[in-house]
C-alpha cells in the first residue's frame, strides 16, 4: 500500500512513525490536521488490508476514544455507516443462577449515552485510517519491520532502519514516535519499562457469527427491562465473577469477539489458555457462556492470548524529539475499555509537541509536563484495578465502584479531554489543588470499596439502570458542551463538588456493613440521611435476598433527553 507515486526525498522526515496500528495511524491523520505541509511516513509490519475481525484486541471504545475518533479526527460517517453503537458498559454479577442470565443482578442501560461510543472492528477500522493516511499525503509503508533505530541528540536527525521487499533501507527524521505496539521499540532501546503491581491474563477469540445474547433468557420480564428491544447484544456484556469477567462484543462484520480477562492468582493461565481449555473454564465459570460458545468450533477465527498484559514505562515524551503512543508506551488493563482512550490523550500530547517544535518552539517545560499528566492519569487508573478483581462477584459494591468510576471518569480525564483543556496548562495549575484533592478522594473510596467487600452481604436480584441516574446522564451529556475557559473551570470546580456529595453518599451505604472508623470525612454530605444522588437504587442496594417476592426489579427513573 505504500504510495509509490511519492517521489523519495533525502531530505530527514519531519516525522516518521513506526507502526501502523490504531495509535499510529490516527496519530499522522492528527498531526496531517495540525501541520498540513508536515512530511509523515508511517512504517508499518504487516501488509495492507487486513483481516477484518480475527486482527486485534481492543475492539470496545468508551467516551474519549469514541470522541477523538469521530469528533477530533471527524470520522463519525465511518462510525455510523461501518461499525456499530454501543448500548454503553453492561454487567451481570455472579449472584444468580449461572445458566440463567434474567437471574444476576445487572448494571447497564437501555439508552445510548448522548457522548456516543462504539464497537470497533479493528481491521476494518484501520484499512480504513491507511486508506486515509494515503488519500492525506502520509506515506504509508506496509510489509515494512523496523530492524534498527538511532536516536541522535537534539539537532540532528534520528535513523531508522527498515527492511522491506527483500530490501534493508534507511529514513531519517526530525521526529520518531514509536507506534509499534507491545514489541516497544523505543522503549526497549532506551530501558524505559517499568513494572506495575496488578497482574492479570487475558485469553479472546472471536466467531464469525453473532451471538444473541437477548434469547439467553425467555423470562419476559426481563425482556421488558430491556424496553422489549432485544438490543442488550449491542453493548459491551460482562459477566462477572470473583477473580475475572468474561466480555461478548459484537463486531460490524458480522463477527462475535468474547474474552476471559482473570487475575492470575485466582484463575491461572493455565487453565485458559487454549480454545479448549478456555470452553472448559467456561463450563465451570460461566455455563451459559460455555452453552453459547459450544459447538462453533467451525466458526472459530481465531484463539489469542496475553500473560500479565499490564506494564507501564518511565517516560513516553521527550524534547529530544522522540515519543511513545500507544501500547508502545503503557497499558493498564481492558476492564473499562481504557485503550483508546490512552491513544487520544497521547496522540493529543505528541501532536502537540510536534507542532511547537516545528515552530521552532522550546518544548521542554511541556514534555516534562506532559509526562507528568500522562502518568498522574495512569496511575489513578491504576488505583481503580490494582487488588480490586476479588470484588467482581459482588453487585452491590461493583455497582456503586462502577457508577464512581464513570462520574470521576467524565468529571475528570474525559471533561479535559472533550472541552479541549489536555494541553493547557493555565487550566492545571489553576485546578491542580482541587485535582489533587479528587485524587485522593479516588484512592480512599477504591480502598473503602476492597474493604467494604468482605462485609457487604448479597443483594437480591435487580436491575441498576445507568442512564436512569441523571447525575450520570447529566454528566455524561455535559461533555459535549462548548465551554470557554472560565465556564470549563466553574463546571469542573461544581463537578468535583459533586464528587465528593457521591463519595459522601457511597460511605454512608458502605456504614451499613462497616463500623463507621474510618469513615469520617467521606460521610458529611449525606449527613442529612439524603440520597440526592443514588436515591432512585438506594432501595436496591439495601434489599436483602430473603423475600418471598423475587426481585425488586427496576426502578422507573424519569430520564431526560431522547430516548
Ligand atoms: C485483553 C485486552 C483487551 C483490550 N480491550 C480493549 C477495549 O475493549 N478497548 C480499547 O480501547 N482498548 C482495549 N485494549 C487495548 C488495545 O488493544 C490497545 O490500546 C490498542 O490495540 C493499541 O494500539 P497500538 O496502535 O498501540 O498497538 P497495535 O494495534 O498493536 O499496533 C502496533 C503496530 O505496530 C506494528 N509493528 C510492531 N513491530 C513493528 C516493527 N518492528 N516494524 C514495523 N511495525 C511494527 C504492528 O504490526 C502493529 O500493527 C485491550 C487490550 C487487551 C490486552
Amino acid at each position: 500500500m505504500d504510495d509509490a507515486a511519492a517521489p523519495p526525498s533525502t531530505a530527514p522526515l519531519d516525522v516518521l512513525i513506526l507502526g501502523g496500528g490504531l495509535a499510529g495511524l490516527t496519530l499522522a491523520l492528527q498531526l496531517r490536521m495540525r501541520r498540513p505541509e508536515a512530511t509523515i511516513t508511517i512504517l508499518e509490519k504487516k501488509r495492507h488490508p487486513v483481516s477484518e475481525a480475527a486482527h486485534k484486541v481492543g475492539e470496545s471504545s468508551v467516551e474519549i476514544g469514541a470522541h477523538y475518533f469521530t469528533d477530533v479526527l471527524g470520522e463519525l460517517e465511518h462510525f455510523e455507516q461501518c461499525q456499530l453503537p454501543k448500548l454503553g458498559l453492561r454487567y451481570f454479577f455472579g449472584d444468580g443462577d449461572l445458566t440463567d442470565l434474567a437471574s444476576r443482578t445487572e448494571l447497564g442501560g437501555n439508552v445510548f449515552f448522548p457522548s456516543r461510543s462504539w464497537q470497533i472492528d479493528r481491521g476494518r477500522f484501520e484499512n480504513h485510517l491507511a486508506r486515509r493516511c494515503l488519500e492525506r499525503s502520509i506515506r504509508f509503508i506496509d510489509a515494512a519491520t523496523v530492524r534498527g533505530i538511532e536516536l541522535a541528540p537534539r539537532g540532528s536527525p534520528h535513523r531508522v532502519t527498515y527492511a522491506a521487499e527483500g530490501d534493508t533501507r534507511t529514513l531519517s527524521a526530525r521526529w520518531v514516535v514509536d507506534a509499534s505496539g507491545r514489541a516497544g521499540l523505543i522503549k526497549r532501546k532506551r530501558g524505559l519499562a517499568k513494572a506495575v503491581g496488578h497482574k492479570a491474563n487475558a485469553v479472546w477469540w472471536r466467531y464469525d457469527r453473532r451471538i444473541a445474547i437477548d434469547d439467553w433468557s425467555q423470562d419476559p420480564a426481563w425482556a421488558a427491562q430491556g424496553n422489549n428491544q432485544r438490543s442488550r447484544w449491542l453493548s459491551t456484556v460482562h459477566l462477572m465473577g470473583k477473580g475475572y469477567w468474561v466480555w461478548f462484543i459484537p463486531l460490524a462484520s458480522g463477527s462475535h469477539s468474547v474474552g476471559i480477562v482473570a487475575d492470575e492468582g485466582m484463575h491461572p493461565f493455565s487453565t485458559i489458555s487454549s480454545y479448549d481449555k478456555a470452553l472448559a473454564w467456561l463450563r465451570v465459570h460461566e455455563p451459559q457462556a460455555a452453552s453459547a460458545c459450544e459447538g462453533r468450533e467451525e466458526q472459530l477465527q481465531d484463539f489469542l492470548g496475553l500473560k500479565d498484559y499490564s506494564y507501564s514505562s518511565t517516560q513516553v515524551y521527550s524534547d529530544e524529539r522522540w515519543a511513545c503512543t500507544g501500547e508502545a508506551g503503557a497499558f493498564l488493563d481492558p476492564f473499562y475499555s481504557p485503550g483508546s482512550d490512552f491513544i487520544a490523550m497521547g496522540n493529543t500530547f505528541i501532536t502537540d509537541l510536534i507542532d511547537r517544535d516545528l515552530r521552532d518552539e522550546s518544548i521542554s517545560t511541556r514534555t516534562a509536563f506532559y509526562n507528568t499528566i500522562y502518568f498522574t492519569f495512569f496511575e489513578n487508573h491504576l488505583s481503580l484495578y490494582e487488588g480490586q478483581m476479588p470484588l467482581f462477584d459482588n453487585a452491590k459494591v461493583m455497582a456503586l465502584k462502577i457508577i464512581w468510576d464513570f462520574a470521576y471518569y467524565w468529571t475528570v480525564p474525559a471533561a479535559f479531554f472533550f472541552h479541549g483543556r489536555q494541553t493547557d496548562l493555565m487550566s492545571f495549575a489553576r485546578a491542580k489543588d482541587a485535582l489533587d484533592r479528587s485524587g485522593l478522594l479516588n484512592r480512599r473510596i477504591q480502598r473503602l470499596f476492597r474493604d467494604w467487600h468482605a462485609r457487604a452481604p448479597r443483594i437480591r436480584r435487580t436491575f441498576i439502570d445507568i442512564p436512569g441516574l441523571a447525575f450520570m446522564y447529566d454528566l455524561n451529556r455535559g461533555l459535549k458542551d462548548p465551554l470557554d475557559e472560565p465556564q470549563f473551570m466553574a463546571r469542573l470546580a461544581a463537578n468535583l463538588q459533586l464528587l465528593s456529595v457521591l463519595a459522601g453518599e457511597i460511605a454512608a451505604l458502605a456504614a451499613d456493613d462497616l463500623p463507621a472508623a474510618g469513615l469520617e470525612g467521606l460521610s458529611e454530605p449525606a449527613g442529612d440521611g439524603q440520597f440526592r444522588l443514588l436515591g432512585s437504587i438506594v432501595a436496591q442496594l439495601r434489599a436483602r435476598p430473603d423475600a418471598a417476592s423475587a426481585d425488586v426489579g427496576a426502578v422507573a427513573v424519569p430520564v431526560r433527553g431522547a430516548r
